[in-house]
């Protein structure tokens, strides 16, 4: 093979990376992207598909809620249809911490304009097939959020409008290289090809490090397993039902293939290491355990017994890539001009993949950071050591529901 030359290379076709070569191909750069496997085969093609427009901070908001409007108009500035499932969503609580908790989201995301308000027991009755609340919740309506049903229709929405967009995507080809001159990275290597580029953006999900350390610089990220399940179809789901998360539980439920999606994040989460792991480590060897699954959805047994009951069709699981504050990791690498990073999905990756993609491809292309946008810098934490990181990634990914404020830290 010969030399390919791109104004930029995107490594990783998962959605954080699909959406940043479009977006870059939208602004009229030629883009190439390097995939290890095939397209949206790791976390991005195991994604509940959700999207939550209630946001810890401000920036999250904008970015959750820009990616709600571009999913649902994906046609109109992509060319490429894609299917967008619009319930809406309630937040509830059950204890009285994650009540005082839920209010405070409530007053702070309507002051970021998020369209949300206190749930009536009416709307519950009506809206909630599969769930019969409790007394002593506390519920939010959420009528922004939606879904995608099957994440691997984002995945070849993005394929597709990438392609029309003169985008090259190359498959089952790992980038084992990163070149760096003077200072600068160049391009990327494969075993049978070299491509020169200005910008690398490494979008490696759960293998984000392994490859920012091909050029010698450190991303600080700690991947950590997610898992769901889907159970039979079942006639107790109206495939037209909200999204339910249950905050006190951390625990997400939604209608899917006719039966239910059940979801949550354990207050003492795996993390997974593919740098320890083999060579060949991918998504399919993230080790399932139903019974982790089956301990959280217990907490909801009362209210949604089908979640614990009904059987299951299909159990997944993926890597999250966790960062010490909750917040994405994106833009470009400090002291090494040329390396661009797009991770620190935090378990909103999938979603949020249309904003970052948009906000990084301007900054790559003009420049100049789009409003806020530096906040997400890889370079904000300085040094950690490997245990702070790891220990920090897995307070986020507990506290997915109930997040400290960024500068609140966690231990
Ligand atoms: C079970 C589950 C449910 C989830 N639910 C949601 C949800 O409802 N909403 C939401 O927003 N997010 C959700 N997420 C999180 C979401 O899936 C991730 O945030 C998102 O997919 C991250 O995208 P990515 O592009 O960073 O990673 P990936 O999709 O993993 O893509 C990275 C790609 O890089 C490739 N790669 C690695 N090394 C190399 C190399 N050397 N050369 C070339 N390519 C390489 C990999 O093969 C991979 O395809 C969920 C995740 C899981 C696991």
């Amino acid at each position: 093979m010969g030399l390919v030359d791109a104004d930029v290379v995107v490594i990783g076709a998962g959605a954080l990376g699909l959406s940043t070569a479009l977006h870059c191909a939208l602004s009229g750069r030629s883009v190439a992207v390097l995939e290890r496997h095939a397209a949206g085969s790791q976390a991005s093609g195991r994604a509940a598909g959700l999207f939550k427009s209630v946001q810890a901070d401000e920036l999250r908001t904008n970015l959750a809620r820009r990616s709600i409007t571009r999913a649902s108009t994906f046609a109109d500035w992509a060319d490429v249809p894609l299917t967008v499932t619009r319930p809406g969503s309630f937040l509830i609580a059950r204890t009285d911490q994650h009540r005082d908790f839920l209010r405070r989201e409530l007053d702070q995301s309507r002051r970021w304009g998020v369209d949300v308000r206190e749930a009536t027991p009416a709307e519950l009755a009506e809206r909630l097939g599969y769930y019969g609340p409790a007394s002593d919740y506390f519920a939010v309506s959420c009528p922004e959020d939606i879904y995608i049903e099957e994440p691997a229709s984002l995945i070849q929405a993005y394929l597709a409008a990438c392609q029309r967009h003169g985008t090259e995507i190359i498959e089952n080809e790992p980038v084992i290289g990163i070149p760096v001159t003077a200072g600068r990275v160049t391009g990327v290597e494969t075993e049978r090809r070299s491509i020169a580029a200005p910008v690398v953006v490494d979008g490696a999900g759960g293998w984000v490090r392994q490859v920012a350390s091909l050029a010698g610089a450190q991303v600080p990220l700690a991947p950590v397993r997610h898992q769901l399940l889907i159970t039979e179809p079942t006639p107790e789901v109206d495939p037209a039902g909200p999204i339910v998360r249950v905050v006190d539980a951390a625990v997400y439920l939604r209608p899917a293939r006719s039966g239910l999606m059940v979801g949550g994040f354990e207050p003492d989460p795996l993390p997974v290491d593919p740098r320890h792991e083999p060579p060949s480590f991918s998504t399919d060897d993230v080790p399932l355990d139903l019974g982790v699954l089956r301990q959280l959805v217990s907490q909801v047994a009362r209210e949604v017994p089908l979640a614990s009951t009904a059987p299951v069709a299909e159990h997944r699981a993926g890597l999250f890539t966790m960062s010490p504050d909750g917040r994405f990791v994106t833009g470009p690498v400090p002291d090494l001009p040329g390396l661009w990073v797009a991770s620190g999905c935090n378990g909103s990756g999938f979603s949020s993949s249309l904003a970052i993609g948009e906000a990084l491809a301007a900054w790559i292309t003009t420049g100049a950071a789009p409003p806020g946008l530096t906040a997400l810098s890889p370079a904000r934490f300085g040094p950690l050591p490997e245990d702070i990181l790891v220990s920090r990634g897995i307070w986020q990914y507990a506290h997915y529901y109930d997040p400290a404020a960024p500068d609140q830290g966690a231990s």
